[in-house]
Formats: C-alpha cells, structure tokens, sequence
C-alpha cells in the first residue's frame, strides 16, 4: 500500500470512529509520527496532506524537520526529553507532548524566555502504571499544573499518555478515559483549566478506541509509513522484539 493510500485509509477510520462516538471529525488530529522513517518518505506524507509532525527523539527530529525545511509542516516532541536537549528539541518543534518533571518545565522556561518565545505544552501521565513508562501519576497531576502557573513562557493545552500494552481492549480503554477524567476534573479545578482541550492518545493500533474515549491528537506511525523494524524502548525495556501489540 502506498503511503498516500495508508495516510487517507487512517484518516477514514479516524472520521467513522468520531462518527461512532457522535463527535465532530473535526475534532480529532492526526499527528504523523515519523520515526525511523527517511525524510524522503516523510516527504510523501506531507504531498498526501499530512501537517502535523511527531517525533520522539530529539537526535532524529531535529535533521529530519532540516532536511525538509520549507515544507508547510510543525513537528511535536512526543518522546522522554532530557533537559540537556531542551535547546536542540526547541530548533525544531512548536510542541511537546511529554512534559512530565518540574526540573523539564524549569529547563524549558529558562531557555524559553532567552528566545522570547512560548510553547505549547501537554503533560504526560502514567495511565497504565506500568514502572516502565514516564508521566505523572494521576494524583500528582493537580499539584504539578498549579506549578506550572509560575512558567509564563510554557503553555499547558491538555494531557497525553500511552496505554498499557495489552490486547486487553477493556484495560487499553481504562487508561484513555482515566486520562479523559482526568482532564475534565482538570478543566474544573486547575487554574489553566480553560484551556485544557487536548488529549493526546491512541497509537496505530488502539486509535480509533482512543477517539471513541475522547482523544483530540492521535499519534500514528506504523499504520501509515509500515512496521517499524525496532522494537519502542518503552514497551519493551528487556528487549523483547514484537514490533506491534499482540493482536
Ligand atoms: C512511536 C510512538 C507513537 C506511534 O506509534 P505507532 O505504533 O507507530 O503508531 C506514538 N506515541 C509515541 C510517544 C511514540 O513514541
């Protein structure tokens, strides 16, 4: 299949499965997640209408969004970010979606105010509570998004997370709407809370689930650019070697 033809085939089950949950398909973005894919087939994407742009690690976003500059795409960090890479994520992206410690929001901040520039900002919580994924526990989440009001330049607009991986669709589904609450009680009680519309969930192969719970971004890779041939270090931190979760 073509990257074109994966591209609208994602796109389509994204618009059936907001039409199942009786929401607008304008609702919901796709944003393309381009890992280990070569800017060439990104290239092809981008000609197939994709605009917004994912990455996990700064080493590869960064030459990546330079080797097609001038392409009317923005890029997100969605991956761990390390604050000694603050400065490279910021050369290429106008979002991230992993903001996860306090020491990360300060290291943003200060970088931020020498660009006198803003940034886009979802935090990232532990939904599965797995030891081996990064994000907040739940219940740190109020404390951390008052704290947050004292970074002027970061600007929080919702939650992101990864669901636990699992054929289990009734746990991959408790985790995207543990995120949706999670949300909601934010928009009521945190004082950024009005502008807490995102979230940030569901994957290729959980993303229609993921919509039907709410989801406003899905990060899809495989489903669009093929199998990558790495295992994701976050589900498989022992090395074990499926590429997509068990079927
Ligand atoms: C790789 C990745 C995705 C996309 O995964 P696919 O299986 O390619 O759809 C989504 N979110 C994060 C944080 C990722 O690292």
């Amino acid at each position: 299949m073509s990257i074109a033809t994966a591209l609208q085939d994602v796109q389509q089950q994204m618009r059936e499965a907001a039409e199942r949950a009786g929401r607008p398909a304008s609702e919901v973005r796709l944003l393309l997640v381009t890992k280990t894919v070569a800017a060439e087939r990104v290239r092809q994407a981008i000609a197939a209408g994709a605009s917004e742009l994912g990455e996990n690690k700064v080493q590869e976003g960064r030459p990546k969004a330079a080797a097609l500059a001038g392409e009317p795409v923005r890029w997100a960090m969605i991956g761990h970010l390390q604050s000694n890479k603050v400065k490279e994520m910021l050369d290429f992206a106008s979002s991230l979606h992993s903001l996860d410690r306090l020491s990360l929001a300060t290291a943003l901040e200060r970088r931020l105010q020498t660009l006198g520039r803003g940034l886009d900002v979802l935090i990232q919580v532990n939904t599965s509570g797995e030891a081996s994924k990064y994000g907040l526990a739940p219940a740190e989440l109020p404390a951390f998004l008052r704290s947050l009001t004292a970074f002027d330049a970061l600007r929080p607009r919702g939650l992101m997370t990864l669901a636990t991986f699992t054929a289990d669709q009734t746990e991959v589904r408790r985790c995207f709407r543990l995120l949706r609450s999670l949300r909601d009680q934010a928009r009521n009680d945190a004082p950024q809370g009005a502008d807490l519309c995102e979230l940030s969930m569901g994957m290729s192969g959980d993303f229609p689930a993921a919509i039907e719970e709410g989801a406003t971004i899905v990060r899809v890779g495989q489903a669009v650019f093929g199998a990558r041939p790495t295992p994701d270090s976050f589900y498989w931190p022992e090395g074990d070697t499926a590429a997509v979760p068990p079927a």
